[in-house]
């Protein structure tokens, strides 16, 4: 486990706002080492100690330092041996499994939570975010609306700077990080739980009403066609899955409704 006065300094260069992404950057769910490293330091920036043992996990649970995944209406947890995390990230889940359950009917599910870092995967990376409490993995859909709604929720989050999301493939999987400071912010002062009002309002105005498209043509650019139809570049992108800012005459993208 890391001291804590060094992990405090750490924290410090973070609120010079050397550690966090800048908005837009990662637009993709394809995992690669910049994403692994913008969890890591994200979690070192917020000076979160990593977990070794069972032991940890359990004391740190009895501290209140970390939360249980219990599940509810909305989401369940399968085969989640430690079924821990941080008490932003359960937020996280409660409220993303709140949206997920309106727009899918189903509930989200929960593979992983706390792993702590004496018990790392073959697979897994040295820099996983598990052990820290910041990560969950998530079931990917079977049905293919609901996959493509959480891939673009999740992309959402991520180009709000609030959380770190990558598709995996061995096990098939949503691996997401979420960032205390950020998401505690993005979600209202205060932290922790949202009202209930200001709840509903969210997951009203956040599900995916039914959308248009619009065939580009040429001499358009993303923000003419943001302009347009009353949308930002941000809401065309996320809602595209694009990754840059270029779109070629003839490609058809969704319009988010208004
Ligand atoms: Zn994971």
């Amino acid at each position: 486990m890391q001291s804590r006065s060094v992990l405090a300094a750490l924290a410090f260069a973070g609120t010079l706002g050397m550690l966090v992404p800048a908005a837009g950057e990662a637009q993709t769910l394809r995992g690669s080492p910049s994403s692994v490293e913008r969890m890591y330091r994200q979690a070192r920036s917020h000076a979160l100690p990593f977990y070794r043992t069972p032991g940890g996990v359990q004391a740190a649970a009895a501290e209140g330092e970390l939360v249980r995944l219990s599940g509810n209406s909305n989401y369940r947890v399968a085969g989640v041996t430690y079924p821990y995390a941080l008490a932003t990230t359960r937020t996280f889940v409660q409220r993303l499994a709140e949206q997920y359950r309106d727009v899918c009917g189903e509930k989200l599910v929960v593979t992983s939570a706390m792993r702590p870092s004496s018990f790392r995967l073959f697979n897994s990376v040295d820099k996983s975010v598990h052990p820290a409490g910041m990560a969950v993995d998530i079931r990917i859909p079977a049905r293919t609306r609901c996959r493509t709604w959480l891939r673009q929720r999740l992309l959402h989050l991520e180009s709000r700077g609030v959380a770190e999301a990558t598709e995996e493939r061995r096990p098939p999987h949503f691996h997401v990080a979420v960032f205390p400071g950020p998401y505690r912010r993005y979600i209202g002062a205060g932290g922790g739980e949202s009202k209930p009002a200001a709840r509903k309002h969210e997951a009203r105005t956040e599900r995916p009403a039914p959308r248009s498209t619009y065939r580009v043509r040429s001499g358009d650019s993303l923000w003419s066609i943001a302009r347009r139809h009353g949308t930002s570049v941000e809401r065309l992108r996320a809602a595209n899955n694009l990754t840059g800012t270029r779109v070629k005459p003839g490609q058809t993208l969704a319009i988010p409704a208004r």
